[in-house]
């Protein structure tokens, strides 16, 4: 398993939270594979800010699908989520927003969760799924109605899953707190 962390365009209030997943981050990726049974691909954990989100997001996707990716994208991009996690050519990229956790144990509970979407896209077809559901919503490939509908209960069914394993916050070690 391999697991980079760094942090992007983040003020001195940020660096807390940026310290705090390098303390943790390592930690929770055990709990959720060793839960989960996967083993993680190449996984990056940036530290950012809500503005920033979507830039980095923008930045994965056309790692995969090439520059002329369309703009209209990033106005669509989430801005105000704990965090997020998708693919980009190398493996794939966990954003932890710093400005939505705003305690310690959100940071925790926010790594468990997107961590498990990281386990489940380290599944085999893992992967391939979240790029044919991107290339769909980018317009690059049409789904059927009936792909529309597989793909959608797919993702709520993954959403319920990383929502169950965020009890494993828990069980990282309490001194990691920062609140
Ligand atoms: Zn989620």
């Amino acid at each position: 398993m391999t697991l980079v962390i760094r942090g992007h365009r983040l003020s001195r209030q940020h660096q807390e939270a940026l310290s705090h997943v390098e303390r943790t981050a390592g930690a929770a990726a055990q709990l959720v594979c060793r839960r989960m049974g996967v083993r993680l691909h190449h996984t990056e954990i940036v530290v950012t800010t809500s503005q920033m989100t979507p830039d980095l997001l923008i930045e994965a996707h056309r790692s995969m699908f090439g520059n002329q990716l369309a703009i209209w994208g990033l106005k669509r991009m989430p801005r105000s989520d704990f965090g997020i996690t998708t693919i980009n050519k190398a493996g794939i990229l966990v954003v932890i927003n710093a400005d939505r956790c705003r305690s310690g144990g959100e940071l925790d509970k926010t790594l468990v969760h997107e961590l498990a979407h990281a386990a489940q896209f380290s599944r085999p077809g893992g992967r391939d799924t979240v790029a044919g559901y991107l290339r769909a919503n980018y317009r690059i490939d049409r789904m059927s109605g009936r792909e529309a509908r597989d793909a959608n209960r797919r993702v709520a069914g993954d959403e319920r899953e990383a929502e169950r394993l965020e009890s494993l916050a828990a069980e990282l070690p309490a001194g990691a707190s920062i609140r």
